[in-house]
This record gives structure tokens, C-alpha cells and sequence, in this order.
């Protein structure tokens, strides 16, 4: 018993000047310093956004809606309504009109159609009731703002050609420059340079 507690005793000590010696010498503080400077000399993996990156999301990806118009221009947008009804949040509204302009593609086109992200989960539900495939989900996600307001989307904005080619794949980071205006911060991506982030 007593051979037991002296070598404890022994192992105890001795881990303990261990420990002093690794305090006096700051052991410690040198290991960790010289990991952070060996990591100094690594391919660094982050993505510098939005300074100098921007990532372009898959094709898949659920971002910001966009309407379309067919390829001769002409809105695709029949105002039917079916978007605003499936929406599970109601965070859609669509006022129709008669329109015999020829603006789109039937003599009825949507005289206001609106969306609050403030409420939109992104679920793409009302993309899926689309059934003239006007309303898709697009792939801008800067949606961060300095006001409330500016959460609700117009028509007159969702319509406007999208910054990302829509048979663009994605799943890239590319260069991008930002451009400051007076609502908000954009982020311009630069689609010929491009790296996978994988
Ligand atoms: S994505 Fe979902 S929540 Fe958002 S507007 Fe469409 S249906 Fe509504
Ligand atoms: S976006 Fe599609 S579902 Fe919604 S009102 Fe227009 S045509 Fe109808």
C-alpha cells in the first residue's frame, strides 16, 4: 500500500514539472504559432466574397423569382392567378387585366403582380402551378436590404433580364467586382473566370 503511494506520489511530481517546464518555455503558445504560420504557406480555401468571389448556385437553386417572357419577347405572365392561390405563406399577389396589345403571349397579362420575401420560404410551389412557365425561381440570393420596402418585388423588377444566363450551370465561384448603388450593394459576377469550390 504504502509502495502504491509513493509512486504515485513519483508520477505526480513529475507531471507536474512536466507542466511547469511547458509554462516557463511557453510550449504551448509556440505550437500553436507555428501551425498558424505553417498554414500562412496553404492554398487557401475560403472564398473571398463579396470582395473578389461570388458564387454561382446550380441551375437547381431556388433564389430570387423571375417572370419570363417567350422568345419573342412577349410576357408570359397570363395573370391567371394559380401562383397567388398556391402560395402556402400568401405572399403573392397577382392583379390581372385584359391587355389587346399583344404584350403577352394571351389578351390577359398581370396588371400588378407582387411578391413579399419577407414571407416567401422559397418553396418553388408557386413555380410548379405556373402553367405557362412565366415564374420560375432564379439564382440571385443577395436579397439583404436597408429597408423593409424594398422586400417587395414587382413585376416591372422580376421581369428585367436576369444578371445569370439562365443555361448557365453554375455551381462555380467567379470573379466578381462589387457596384454600389443607392438602395443597395451588388455583387457583379465575371462568368469567364471560373473555379469549382469541390
Ligand atoms: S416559393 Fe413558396 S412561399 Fe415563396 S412565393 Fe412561391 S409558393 Fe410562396
Ligand atoms: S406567374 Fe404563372 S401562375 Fe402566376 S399569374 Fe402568372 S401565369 Fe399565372
Amino acid at each position: 500500500m504504502n509502495e502504491l503511494s509513493t509512486d504515485n506520489h513519483k508520477n505526480s511530481s513529475s507531471l507536474s514539472i512536466k507542466d511547469l517546464l511547458k509554462k516557463v518555455f511557453f510550449i504551448d503558445l509556440i505550437q500553436g504559432l507555428f501551425i498558424t504560420f505553417n498554414y500562412t504557406f496553404t492554398k487557401t480555401i475560403t472564398e473571398r466574397y463579396p470582395d473578389d468571389e461570388k458564387w454561382i448556385p446550380y441551375k437547381r437553386f431556388r433564389g430570387l423569382h423571375t417572370l419570363n417572357r417567350n422568345k419573342e419577347g412577349k410576357e408570359l405572365c397570363v395573370g391567371c392567378e394559380l401562383c397567388q392561390k398556391s402560395c402556402p405563406t400568401q405572399c403573392i399577389t397577382v392583379i390581372p387585366m385584359e391587355d389587346k396589345t399583344g404584350k403577352g403571349i394571351a389578351d390577359r397579362i398581370a396588371y400588378r403582380w407582387e411578391i413579399n420575401l419577407l414571407r416567401c420560404m422559397f418553396c418553388g410551389l408557386c413555380e410548379d402551378a405556373c402553367p405557362t412557365e412565366a415564374l420560375k425561381l432564379g439564382r440571385e440570393y443577395e436579397l439583404a436590404s436597408f429597408s423593409m420596402q424594398r422586400q417587395i418585388r414587382s413585376k416591372e423588377e422580376l421581369i428585367k433580364p436576369q444578371p445569370i444566363p439562365v443555361e448557365f450551370e453554375g455551381g462555380v465561384i467567379v470573379r466578381a467586382t462589387l457596384e454600389k448603388g443607392d438602395k443597395e450593394i451588388k455583387v457583379k459576377p465575371d462568368l469567364s473566370v471560373q473555379k469549382r469550390w469541390w
